[in-house]
């Protein structure tokens, strides 16, 4: 089984733009310097004993690539780095990283308090499918003061889920409240760190306890593989807490181990690997990993690009009169300024929303005439793309319908590449006609 290791001096005292390029793979005297793609299922042992004592969790190694590989881990290790986490989990997408999250800590008749600005895929696994399962969620409005958001917990609340910048509404999470309400409670909180990155903000240095993503987003960069992480900070403490059986008392499944005890600080990373993925499976394939690291390698030269020109794109829309509102996270205009100036100093990541003035049609003609922005559902990499969810991801429901769930009929969602700013916005131009 992988050993997580403790965070070391190293890796404390590398930079982020160094760690990008450094961390994960770490090549030993006259192996590839760069990351192979170890494409096998299994790995072979000279005697069954050292195979059983991987089994029992007492060895360090590989023994099926459901669990573990080589180059999975090694992106693991980096995500992992690039947080400030002691060890992290990579998932086959984004929503199977929530799933395992949520899941390694929450059973039947638990509950899960939840920002409502989330992902429409989070907003669904968790109101619909977990709810099948017996784990109740209930969605909170992000912006309420600590006392009402302090209403909605229980004794039966597990943890608290929040987006640092949720998609599509680009709300921005007060992760210091959330932290103090979820240890209050003596619970952790799991940030969906996706639209900001470990670049721009660390949802563990503001007192979120795991992080998750969909690496398919700016993660990757590239829009070439889906993938999910969920990354444990270390610092939660299962057994203080007296809420995790699960992590503190013997597991059955696994010659009764008991996670914290065994395993320390990592116990939750642990777990949800030898138990969760062990049951589940839904590792990511090393190919996809080896796509993911090449896009880390670079995440720290786009996300500044994706900030700045995301910023001039919504200062231009802003000042437009052929639009009627415009919500970046990064305006000076912004009702979460203060949050954005406190938690993402270094830039707003790359996503715009905006109204176009004349409602549902205008917007599906605005969109219909641009050619350098492509419409995709995808947001989050290189090329500038742009959905108009109403007609789209969103086509089934009334203007009313549209309202009610916060997508307003004119929105355009603007996700803004790195190409030159200029060509940007002249396509933008030419196509508010
Ligand atoms: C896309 C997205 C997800 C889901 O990820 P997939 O990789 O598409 O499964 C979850 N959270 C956020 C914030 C996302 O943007």
């Amino acid at each position: 089984m992988v050993q997580y290791t403790k965070i070391t001096y190293e890796v404390i005292i590398l930079k982020i733009e160094t760690k990008c390029i450094q961390e994960g793979w770490k090549p030993k005297n006259g192996e590839p310097r760069v990351l192979p793609i170890y494409q096998s299922t299994t790995y072979k042992y000279d005697n069954s004993a050292e195979m059983g004592d991987l089994f029992d969790l007492k060895a360090d190694g590989f023994f099926y690539t459901r669990l573990a590989n080589p180059t999975v881990a090694a992106v693991e290790s980096k995500l992992a780095a690039l947080e400030g986490g002691v060890g992290a989990m990579l998932t086959s997408s984004g929503q199977a990283a929530t799933t395992m999250a949520i899941m390694n800590i929450a059973s039947a008749g638990d509950n899960v308090v939840c920002s409502s600005a989330v992902y429409g895929g989070t907003f669904n696994l968790l109101g619909v499918t977990l709810e099948k399962f017996g784990i109740h969620t209930t969605f909170v409005n992000p912006d309420d003061d600590y006392d009402t958001l302090s209403k909605a917990v229980n004794d039966r609340t597990r943890l608290i889920l929040g987006e640092t910048i949720s998609n599509p509404s680009l709300n921005v999470l007060d992760i210091e409240k959330f932290a103090k309400l979820a240890h209050d409670n003596n619970i952790p909180l799991i940030v969906d760190n996706t639209f900001a990155t470990p670049y721009l903000c660390r949802p563990f240095e503001w007192g979120a306890d795991i992080v998750i993503h969909s690496t398919s987003k700016y993660l990757d960069g590239h829009a070439v593989s889906l993938g999910g992480v969920v990354i444990d900070s270390g610092k939660f403490d299962w057994e203080a807490a007296g809420k995790f059986p699960e992590l503190t008392t013997p597991d059955e499944s696994y010659h009764g181990i008991i996670y914290t005890e065994s395993f320390g600080n990592a116990a939750y990373i642990t777990k949800i690997r030898t138990q969760l993925m062990r049951d589940i499976g839904v590792m990511m394939s090393p190919q996809n990993a080896f796509l993911l690291n090449l896009g880390t390698e670079t995440l720290h030269l786009r996300m500044p690009r994706h900030s700045e020109n995301a910023m001039a794109v919504a200062e231009f829309l802003e000042k437009d009169p052929r639009v009627s509102w415009v919500t970046y996270p990064g305006l000076p205009s912004n009702p979460h300024k203060a949050l954005v100036d406190k938690y993402l100093p270094n830039g707003a990541s790359g996503v715009v929303s905006f109204g176009v003035d004349g409602g549902r049609e205008a917007a599906e003609k605005c969109l219909n005439a641009l050619s350098l922005a492509a419409i995709v559902t995808h947001v989050a990499d290189a090329r500038t793309c742009a959905l108009h969810p109403a007609s789209a991801t969103h086509r089934q429901l009334t203007d009313q319908q549209l309202k009610d769930c916060g997508v307003k009929p004119e929105l355009i969602r603007f996700s803004v590449g790195i190409e030159n700013i200029d060509d940007i916005i002249e396509d933008l131009d030419k196509a508010l006609g």
